[in-house]
């Protein structure tokens, strides 16, 4: 063997060796991230497993929560609890139109047992309050549903009105007391820093940007006199009546409900007339009206003897005390009160239920009781005299607290994925509307 053979056969043998190496390295190469990635399944699977115990485990507590207060009206009919003096009514707000929130409350709500839930005659914001109760069916199944229904008005109304402003004309050093005012969280405004030459690169005084979140606005008005620069305007309008009637007719749809001001009763009737018949597939047709003096029974009257020719199905008066105020404190309620304690002593009054609203919360069934106007019925009637309370701006206001809680961690999110949450808000939702339930909560 010549030196160079040798030396080809130490090259050849070098070269082997480390073919071998790269090949060993590259077979752990490939064994490493196979090994990992299972590995990762393997940790990714038990912390499903985990996620899927604890949802269900939550989900147990929302079910037995609902079993040990023995929720009636998931089982009683809506028509009942009227004639009981027991219907409770979820008011999203004739104007309130976040989807993602009103699908959330309705479930809430549903589960903790109302018998109406009211809402924008807008086909989204049925779909949503509709998709928000079949959830509830399938956590706790539902032998009946809380009827679905859509508000609308004759002519201008504080319920249907939006608030608008430009920020851009907002000056820059306004402490935001509109943002800070509104109970919807409906103005978000962020001061955007501008870069100006003449302040050589450094931030000069910046323009807001943002403003009215319009869907969630549902017209409220208070932060129009807070504004020190009288920056903002309500702006009104009147539900389109052709498209109230589209709706009324779809199977999503239960009830009705017409805010009027009852100073003239001429838009009430245009406005029935053009629903035609898209009233008989209603159960109940509500008429909101505020306390107008004296007047009051003899407009109901009237309006009344406008719809008693098509009206086939229940009818109802909603005693809209003060207007969307039922979260600013206890006292609000008392106008709603003292609405029911006046019609309850008339004898000529129309046909048809009476229920409670604006300003109405907490204290309200309490202020009823006081009245003695709570689940009493008059001499020889089997139907209580007030058949109920909605309630609205505060039952949002004690369930979207956790509904922002939840939003401010995950964003925008169904709340049955989030058990633990549902059931904090299921708490506060049976705490309201027990009062008017009776039911017996353990907490
Ligand atoms: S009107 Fe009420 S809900 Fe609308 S932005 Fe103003 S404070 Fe908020
Ligand atoms: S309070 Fe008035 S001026 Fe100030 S940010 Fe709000 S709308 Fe603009």
């Amino acid at each position: 063997m010549t030196r160079e053979d040798a030396r080809a056969i130490t090259i050849g043998n070098a070269l082997d060796l480390r073919l071998k190496i790269l090949d060993d390295r590259f077979q752990m190469a490939l064994s490493f991230p196979c090994n990992a990635s299972l590995y990762l399944q393997q940790q990714q699977h038990q912390e499903v497993k985990e996620k899927q115990r604890n949802y269900n485990k939550g989900l147990q507590a929302v079910k037995n929560l609902i079993n040990t207060i023995g929720i009636p009206s998931i089982s009683v009919s809506p028509n009942e609890s009227l004639r009981k003096g027991n219907w409770v009514k979820l008011i999203c707000g004739a104007s309130f139109e976040d989807i993602v929130d009103i699908r959330n409350l309705s479930l809430i709500y549903t589960l903790a047992g109302v018998d109406c839930i009211d809402c924008a005659a807008d086909e989204s914001v049925v779909t949503a309050v509709n998709e928000g109760i079949d959830v509830a069916g399938e956590i706790v199944g539902l032998l009946r549903r809380p009827w679905v229904m859509i508000s609308v008005n004759d002519d201008e109304d504080l319920h249907f009105r939006k608030a608008e402003f430009d920020p851009e004309d907002c000056p820059h050093d306004c402490s935001r007391p509109c943002e800070m005012v509104c109970p919807a969280n409906a103005i978000s405004l962020e001061l955007i820093p501008r870069e100006d030459k003449s302040t050589h690169g450094k931030a000069a005084f910046g323009k807001f940007q943002g403003g009215v979140i319009t869907e969630r606005c549902y017209g409220c008005g208070r932060c129009i006199p807070v504004c020190p620069y009288d920056k903002i305007r309500a702006v009104t309008y009147v539900r389109n009546a052709a498209e109230t009637a589209q709706l009324l007719k779809r199977s999503e749809v239960d009830a009705v409900e017409i805010h009027t001001s009852g100073r003239q009763t001429d838009y009430f009737e245009e406005l029935w007339n053009r629903l035609g018949d898209s009233i008989w597939h209603v159960k109940l047709v509500a008429v909101s009206l505020p306390y107008i003096g004296n007047s009051t029974v003899s407009t109901m009257n009237k309006i009344f003897s406008i719809m008693d020719p098509r009206l086939s199905c229940y009818n109802l008066w909603q005693l809209d005390g003060r207007p969307m105020s039922g979260d600013i404190g206890k006292g609000a309620t008392r106008e709603a009160i003292s609405f029911s304690v006046h019609l309850a002593a008339l004898r000529d009054r129309p046909h048809g239920f009476l229920q409670l609203a604006g300003g109405t919360n907490l204290q309200t069934v309490d202020g009823l009781k006081k009245a003695g106007l709570f689940q009493t019925t008059e001499n020889g009637s089997q139907q209580a005299l007030i058949g109920g309370v909605a309630y609205g701006g505060y039952a949002r206001k004690i369930v979207g607290r956790v509904l922002s809680q939840i939003q401010s961690h995950y964003g925008l999110m169904n709340i049955e994925d989030h058990p633990d949450h549902l059931l904090d808000a299921l708490r506060e939702a049976l705490t309201l509307v027990g009062t008017v339930k009776c039911y017996n909560i353990p907490y």
